[in-house]
């Protein structure tokens, strides 16, 4: 049997794709070499608790934000709900400050301009240029690489003149103060890398996609993959689940299907929804100047996380997703493990249903470099120094952390084939973010990508929106 898309991983971006084709006609497979869906975007339940394995918080799922758009378009929108945390995270700053960060991003603005007012030109330049930045990479994505450099700069002024800016060079041409810049780049968190080598547009991105606030999905975020597959299904697609994609096919000068092991499936377009460099290293067809650049690519860092059952009166006073900057950690580069930053967050303050009664779920993650994986002692340690950190912050939770399970860099490739569980697909550098990210088509006709190794980037909405336009482009192409 030949479909017209076989669409490889069952991951947000290759669940949106492959729902978004269905919903115009075409012959879908989705092929997902776990049980479950969802990739990353996946709920793990322990003593009664429900946590979301690799998500903090959603941005896009407000009415008009990109999610939220996604799941009308695809009639689904009724069939999940989402809630909105306020505030969005709280940081302590490691000048010792606190920010608490409004969940949408006009009242931010506004909050920012009421302790800043002497700034105010300056902090409405930046989320102008973070607003121009991600409208004009959104109508650029789907061009084919021909069409995007006529008349570049007069069509997209903003990444002409900012593509191959970081978040620091920017905040320097607006000579933007330091205790200004830590709160208008506070999210930068998301990306793991300090502003002098996160990409302007990367984070421009990330921003605009927590545009309309900060979400969580009732009922944990596996919700979401089920709705996408519902869509999928009610359209007359197919969702195999235990399927490996082993290699790729191609002939003639194009994709030709896949190989689930001894299985081939003939497809006239295929999806790599996933990291799949392997897959693509398949392909006699691919040009060799465009593998060995991917080689040349960064992938971005994991996490360690530990999770943890508290009792409900240990939460008192604190917010439900919160960003510490220890004051004792000198912010010294390269030594990630000093412990720079780490994350605390306590799903259960606004998905009451993840903890049982009496209780909190709560979770603690440090960002690591790529590839580095901490063995089992080396986890033990971390995990006792995070636990002495909370407590000597948040002396209500000393003694209360009742430790459930542990997640490591390791584990998450082991879940989706990450390599070395990046958690974002490619670093989101300059060179790397933008219109230097690799695009949704690929040099081999009929061959997409979708997902977070591609344009946009990584999240959950944007890859969200790369399956939107992956579906996109092709459509366009055609099935001939
Ligand atoms: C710890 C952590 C915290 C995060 N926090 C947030 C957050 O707060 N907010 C946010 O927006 N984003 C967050 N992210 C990022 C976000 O989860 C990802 O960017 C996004 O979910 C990636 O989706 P994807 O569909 O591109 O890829 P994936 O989720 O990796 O899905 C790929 C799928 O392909 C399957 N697959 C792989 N190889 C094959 C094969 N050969 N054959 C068949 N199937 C295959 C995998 O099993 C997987 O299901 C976080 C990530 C991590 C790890």
């Amino acid at each position: 049997m030949r479909h017209d898309v076989i669409v490889i991983g069952g991951g947000l971006a290759g669940l949106t794709t492959a729902a978004l084709l269905a919903r115009k006609g075409r012959q879908v497979l989705l092929l997902e070499k776990n049980q479950g869906l969802g990739g990353y975007a996946r709920s793990y339940s322990s003593h009664g608790h429900r946590f979301d394995i690799a998500t903090q918080a959603l941005g896009g799922c407000g009415q008009g934000g990109v999610v939220h758009s996604i799941l009308s378009e695809l009639g689904v929108a009724d069939k999940i709900r989402f809630l909105a945390c306020e505030p969005a995270r709280v940081y302590y700053l490691p000048d010792g400050s606190l920010y608490s960060q409004h969940g949408f991003l006009k009242a931010q603005q506004e909050e920012l301009v009421q302790h800043f007012p002497e700034w105010r030109a300056q902090i409405h330049r930046c989320f102008s240029v973070w607003q121009n930045l991600f409208a004009e990479l959104e109508a650029i994505a789907t061009l084919a690489p021909g069409q995007v450099a006529f008349h570049f700069g007069r069509r997209f002024p903003h990444l002409a003149r900012y593509g191959r800016s970081t978040v620091h060079d920017f905040f320097e041409e607006l000579a933007i103060p330091e205790a200004l810049q830590m709160r208008l780049a506070a999210r930068a968190g998301y990306a793991m890398l300090p502003l002098h080598r996160l990409s302007l547009v990367a984070f421009a991105c990330t921003e605009m996609s927590f545009a309309k606030g900060a979400w969580m999905v009732e009922g944990g975020v596996s919700r979401l993959a089920q709705v996408l597959r519902q869509a999928i299904v009610e359209r007359g697609g197919r969702v195999r689940s235990h399927s490996r994609v082993t290699s790729l096919l191609s002939g003639e000068g194009r994709v030709a299907g896949v190989c689930c092991g001894e299985e081939s499936l003939d497809a006239t377009q295929v999806v790599l929804a996933c990291a799949g460099g392997d897959l693509l290293a398949t392909l006699p067809d691919l040009p060799a100047k465009y593998l060995a650049r991917r080689q040349g690519l960064e992938p971005s860092g994991s996490y360690f996380i530990s999770y943890y059952q508290v009792p409900a009166a240990s939460v008192a006073g604190l917010a439900a997703n919160i960003e510490v900057w220890p004051a004792s950690a000198p912010a010294a580069a390269g030594s990630r493990d000093e412990m720079e930053v780490y994350y605390l967050l306590i799903p259960s303050l606004v998905e009451r249903t993840s903890a049982p009664a009496g209780y909190h779920s709560l979770c603690l993650s440090v960002p690591l470099p790529p590839g580095q994986s901490p063995d089992r002692a080396q986890r033990r340690r971390l995990r006792q120094r995070l636990e002495e950190e909370v407590g000597r912050r948040f002396p209500q939770l000393r003694g209360a952390l009742r430790f459930l399970f542990e997640l490591a860099p390791e584990h998450l490739q082991l879940m989706t084939d990450n390599p070395g569980g990046a958690a974002y697909g490619w670093a989101q550098t300059p060179a790397q973010a933008g219109v230097h990210r690799p695009g949704n088509k690929t040099p081999l006709a009929g061959l997409y990508l979708a997902g977070h190794w591609t344009m946009p980037g990584g999240g959950i909405a944007a890859v969200m929106t790369s399956g939107r336009l992956c579906a996109g482009a092709v459509l366009q192409d055609g099935l001939d």
